[in-house]
């Protein structure tokens, strides 16, 4: 059997059967972990009930392995010889950063209100010292996250030749600190910083240690830390805050990522196309395809008629496009599948 004939007898199983499933009635009606800036402090409503351990805060409850499924999505891989993988924020719960959907960077973007915007971060030095401060406070935390068992499967995935590409819609790095390559990182990545003037590219930990001498005495006692890092400041504490400009041009300084308002880089997007049309197959891990940027390498995939299998705990955009669908942790399955 090949894939395409693959593909056909999981699309006719899965028209066949009644999907109705009573976990997934279940998730409907939690409403998810939410995060509020009160005038005080970040406070976290926890009313979701969580997967097990300190790392599972953040991922959605999920129903048991299904034994069939997973026989299922190791013939798929089985038979990719040119897997492409994209990623999403739902690979990276596991490893305690919170899946927001909706916001590309995560809470480190967000102001206590709403997302950052792009255009509002390059336009204005205050939007720009309150993003740093927060960012500076929060470092620490975020950056010392590490790759989960989903991660380092695809790390081995690559290792033996399983991996034609990965795509990451993450900017957390975990990707890369687990030793994927053949990786693009879609929406770029908080460890790197960007001058907005000459475009030189330095890490983000350099920038750490710049903000500590210029800010000896700078208090940065917050108010409360949200589980990933993102801190309340007060209006004060972020007016004292010196923020450095470029080492070599002194322009602005920006994380590496694709803010709210911004667009992909278009040779980057043509490379990921061009990926996706030498791939055999797609798998996407941890991604409900909410957000175009990624959801239009489904649609290239599509066009391609190659054959698509999605990981993701809750329902995704492209549900329908798949030959092959699993609700489960991805930390628990990807390393159950024998990439060989
Ligand atoms: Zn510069």
């Amino acid at each position: 059997m090949d894939l395409c004939e693959f593909e056909a007898s999981l699309v006719y199983r899965m028209s066949s059967r009644t999907v109705r499933a009573p976990w997934k009635e279940e998730r409907r009606r939690m409403s998810g972990l939410t995060f509020r800036s009160t005038k005080a402090h970040w406070t976290a409503n926890l009313s979701r009930p969580c997967s097990h351990g300190p790392t599972g805060l953040f991922v959605p409850p999920s129903p048991p392995l299904d034994p069939e499924k997973i026989k299922e999505l190791q013939r798929f891989i089985t038979l990719s010889k040119k897997l492409l993988v994209m990623t999403g924020a739902g690979i990276s719960t596991e490893s305690g950063i919170p899946d927001y959907r909706s916001e590309k960077v995560g809470l480190y973007a967000r102001t206590d209100r709403r997302p950052i915007q792009h255009i509002e971060f390059i336009r204005s030095a205050p939007v720009r010292q309150r993003y740093w401060a927060r960012n500076f406070v929060g470092w620490p935390q975020f950056s010392s996250h590490q790759p989960n068992p989903a991660h380092w499967a695809l790390s081995n995935w690559e290792k033996l030749g399983k991996l034609h590409w990965l795509v990451t819609q993450n900017v957390d790095a975990l990707h890369s600190k687990a030793g994927n390559q053949r990786l693009t990182e879609l929406h770029g990545c908080m460890h790197r910083v960007l001058c907005l003037s000459c475009g030189e590219q330095t890490p983000r930990r350099v920038l750490q240690e710049r903000f500590q001498v210029l800010n000896p005495s700078w208090s940065a006692e917050a108010q409360g830390v949200a589980p990933d890092g993102d801190v309340f400041l007060t209006e004060e504490q972020v007016r004292s805050f010196q923020v450095p400009s470029c080492d070599r041009c002194g322009g602005p300084l920006k994380p590496d990522v694709v803010f709210f308002g911004d667009t992909v880089n278009p040779d980057k997007v043509d490379f990921v196309h061009r990926r996706v049309k030498e791939a055999d197959s797609l798998l996407v891990v941890g991604s409900s395809l909410q957000v175009y940027s990624g959801y239009r390498f489904i649609l290239t995939a599509r066009e391609k008629k190659l054959p698509i299998a999605i990981l993701n705990i809750g329902p995704t955009r492209s549900d329908d496009l798949a030959c092959l669908k699993l609700d489960s942790r991805c930390g628990e399955l990807l390393p159950l599948i024998n990439p060989q």
